[in-house]
């Protein structure tokens, strides 16, 4: 069960950028619900949504012991709109970030040292277009650092997942999309958008 999503926010320079943000100077993180991960290759957008992005992010799951011992991949799905009324607001982004169906997620697969997640292509296709490519040498704070903050600061569980951060060419989805996304060789998963 996944009773929490830990999410860093701006973790890729170019993303930072492109959203006008400042690269942080320490990890930054938000949370999606648990509740909000969906399995599959299907996943709904809300009537009452009107612009969805897409955002393909390196997904670490906890084991037993607390330890980072799976990778998949998520679609940290976000309302923009609503992320930017709130934001301008100074008001927090659950509407925007932990809506229902928020957190599609691939199968997980086992890794033997962190070192083999280091410089992996991470890349989201979009009806056959590529629309987000990067590798994950180059985040701004590297996995260990993030496992670290976020065990050092909150409430970790069993079966958690920690959301690393998205490369840039987030875009809004419709609904009839078809996308496909990779880490490296590791990990492949395609969706389609309800
Ligand atoms: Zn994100």
């Amino acid at each position: 069960m996944i009773r929490n999503i830990w999410a860093v926010g701006r973790n890729y320079a170019d993303h930072a950028k492109e959203l006008g943000n400042a690269p942080p100077p320490a990890p930054f993180l938000f949370l999606k619900a648990g509740s909000s991960a969906v399995h599959g290759e299907v996943f709904h957008l809300p009537t009452w949504t009107e612009e969805v992005h897409h955002e393909i992010e390196l997904a670490l799951r906890f084991n037993e012991n607390l330890e980072a011992a799976e990778v998949g991949l998520a679609l940290d799905l976000t309302e923009r709109k609503k992320q930017n009324e709130l934001k301008a607001k100074g008001l927090p982004w659950t509407l925007a970030k932990s809506f229902t169906d928020s957190c599609p997620v691939s199968e997980f697969v086992p890794f033997q040292a962190l070192a083999d997640l280091q410089d992996l292509e991470i890349g989201l296709e979009i009806n056959g277009e590529k629309r987000q490519c990067g590798r994950t040498s180059q985040m701004i704070f590297g996995l260990q650092t993030l496992i670290d903050f976020t065990r050092q600061h909150f409430p970790v569980s069993a079966g958690d997942l920690l959301l690393t951060g998205t490369p840039a060419g987030v875009g809004p989805l419709q609904r009839g999309d078809r996308l496909e996304a990779h880490l490296g060789q590791l990990v492949k998963h395609r969706w389609l958008v309800k």
